[in-house]
């Protein structure tokens, strides 16, 4: 659920988008107006009426990427290929990262799943923050009820290949890009958008070449690594005091104490994660961060 204060907010936002952004397309939170329903209803009946995350969609000329809304996600609603017949543009323009206050992006890679990330999800929605899920294209075809669940809950999804094989991403760029293309029609077939962020499987340290950085931004996407790990996928079987410690000392070091984008994983055999999501949410509250999703204008993570 979002809060009233966080309601308010993103109204303002989204009315301070569309001043802005001209071709902005958003959909406005709508107001509360519904109470919870009277004890007497029969179980069917469902709890309280969806509400509709608010999220920007890029513009087809890409021009309106520039809101100061860490909380908004924002997906492109043309594939590249409608880019490329349509003669829109493809590669970003120079965006301006957001200045923001103290901000946390908790990121889940590798899913959905059907067990851990639906629980994620519960978790998240009780805590009333949102998250980024870096999702591979088989897990999204495997799940595509999962995906939606999280694009309907308002999270942010970003791309993290096809199926996760070094060997088809980092020989070179076009190997990568045709994996990232791949998924993106995935999760365009299922959810109508694309994403504009995505992750590299791995991290892009020690796998990217000179060649990436320019032929990834060509294709309209902006990548993202992280600076604090769970280390929820290190080896040794670590368990969820684990990733709590490391998450606590890690936010402590200079760039994440201001701006933390969290590495963790909500695929098969990370119920550790699962278990160990409300107390890292209590501890990021208790530090004072505000909790963004990742976007194309979040700041690098160092
Ligand atoms: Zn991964």
């Amino acid at each position: 659920m979002i809060s009233k204060s966080s309601k308010v907010f993103l109204s303002i936002a989204a009315g301070v988008l569309m001043a802005i952004g001209g071709v902005l397309t958003c959909t406005p939170s709508k107001e509360a107006s519904s109470l919870p329903p009277p004890a007497q209803e029969t179980a069917e009946e469902p709890a309280a009426e969806p509400q509709e995350p608010v999220r920007v969609f890029a513009a087809d000329d890409l021009s309106n990427l520039a809101p100061d809304a860490p909380d908004v996600p924002v997906y492109d609603k043309h594939t590249l290929a409608e880019r490329r017949a349509a003669g829109l543009p493809t590669a970003l323009p120079d965006i301006a990262p957001y200045r923001t206050g103290k901000t946390v992006y908790l990121t889940f890679d590798d899913g959905p799943d059907d067990k851990n990330t639906p629980a994620v999800l519960d978790i998240l929605r009780e805590a009333g923050v949102k998250a980024t899920f870096y999702v591979t294209g088989r897990q999204a075809e495997a799940h595509p009820d999962v995906l939606r669940r999280i694009y309907d809950e308002g999270h942010a999804i970003g791309n993290h290949s096809y199926d996760h094989r070094y060997e088809k991403l980092y020989p070179d760029v076009n190997g990568f890009l045709a994996e990232m293309e791949r998924t993106d029609e995935i999760i365009y077939g299922i959810l109508g958008v694309r994403p504009l962020i995505l992750r590299a499987p791995g991290g892009k340290i020690g796998h990217f070449t000179a060649a990436y950085a320019p032929a990834i931004r060509a294709n309209g996407y902006v990548e993202h690594d992280w600076n604090v790990s769970s280390a929820d996928a290190a080896p040794g079987h670590p368990v969820a005091q684990d990733f709590i410690d490391n998450i606590s000392s890690e936010t402590d070091q200079e760039v994440a104490a201001r701006t933390a984008i969290i590495l963790m994983h909500s695929s098969e055999g990370h119920e550790e994660t699962v278990k160990a999501l409300p107390k890292i949410i209590e501890l990021l509250k208790a530090k004072g961060y505000t909790f963004g999703v990742i976007t194309p204008m979040t700041p690098q993570p160092w």
